[in-house]
């Protein structure tokens, strides 16, 4: 079987026109803030890309691209400005923040119905609640991309290979509440072959070029490759050893082109819905 190339390009424009749209309709434009500290250039290109995406959908946008030797208080007193600007509805802070800043309190400071990026505990308590919130970006994107496919979890058979706090553990609940049967691996499992050779559904967000192999992967499974890698030519890949695992798959999502582009179509929508949620 030749899979099909899940198209995350094509997907996140129409969403974004989508975002386009309904924006253009509103008195009052939603705004997100984008805070980066230090120098580190992978950052900026992704700063400047939010900002892109934000002009392109009609949102407004602010970075503060704040220096490596920012104090813990200053990062807080900013966050407190943003947190109380009726301007702004969404904050992103790009983490990991440098060694002298604490991750969780920058993250907790941050308002939950202004955390588009899904950092505060309580986004996560949501998700596992199945409440209505805000949702991560990456994982909300997968289950556009499935959606749009007309694949439906339920009853499927999901393994998610990774467990971290803003990508594995949130889609695994993700798909939980999608009516799947959700196996989480990670380093400490002992048959990750055996486990993803049973997946329907194989979500894959380990950062490890070529740990999906072909023989992992059950045949008409759909693959979705979260992991962004470089190969030995410095060229883009997922964790999937992609012509092989296509051999084998109904459905993938290709590194780029995949989950990346519809990822930051999530960003915007969750800045439009909090715009929505703070009465805009
Ligand atoms: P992370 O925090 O490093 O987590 C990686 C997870 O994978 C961990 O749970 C780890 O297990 C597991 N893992 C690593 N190697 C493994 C192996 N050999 N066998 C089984 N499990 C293994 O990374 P992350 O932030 O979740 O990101 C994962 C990947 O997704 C990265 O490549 C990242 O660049 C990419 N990503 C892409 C997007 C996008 O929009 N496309 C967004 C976010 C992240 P342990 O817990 O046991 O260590």
């Amino acid at each position: 079987m030749a899979a099909v190339a899940m198209d995350g390009k094509a997907l996140a424009a129409r969403l974004k026109e989508e975002i386009r749209q309904q924006v253009e309709q509103m008195p009052v434009k939603p705004g997100l803030a984008v805070v980066l500290v230090g120098e580190d250039p992978a950052s900026r290109v992704y700063v400047r890309g939010r900002k892109k995406d934000c002009t392109l959908c009609g949102i407004y946008s602010e970075e503060y691209i704040l220096p490596q030797e920012t104090s813990q208080e200053e990062l807080l007193d900013l966050i407190d400005l943003l947190n109380g600007r009726e301007d702004i509805d969404g904050i992103l802070v790009q983490f990991p923040l440098p060694d002298h800043l604490d991750n969780r309190v920058v993250q907790l400071a941050i308002r939950p119905d202004k955390d588009v990026d899904c950092v505060h505990p309580a986004s996560m308590g949501y998700i596992v609640l199945g409440e209505e919130s805000l949702r991560p970006c990456t994982p909300s994107g997968v289950m556009r991309l499935l959606s749009e496919y007309g694949i439906d979890p339920t009853g499927k058979h999901c393994v998610v290979v990774g467990r971290s706090n803003i990508v594995g553990k949130p889609q695994a609940m993700m798909m939980l509440w999608e009516d799947a049967t959700v196996t989480v691996c990670h380093t400490k499992t002992v048959d990750l072959a055996g486990e993803c050779r049973r997946a329907d559904i194989l979500i894959t967000a380990a950062g490890q070029r070529g740990l999906i192999t072909g023989d992992m992967v059950k045949e008409g499974a759909v693959v979705i490759d979260i992991a962004v890698n470089r190969d030995e030519n410095g060229q883009l890949c997922g964790d999937a050893v992609y012509d092989q695992v296509a051999e084998k798959a109904s459905y993938i999502t290709p590194v780029p082109g995949g989950v990346g582009p519809v990822t930051r179509a999530m960003l915007m929508e969750n800045t439009f819905l909090a715009a929505r949620r703070h009465g805009k």
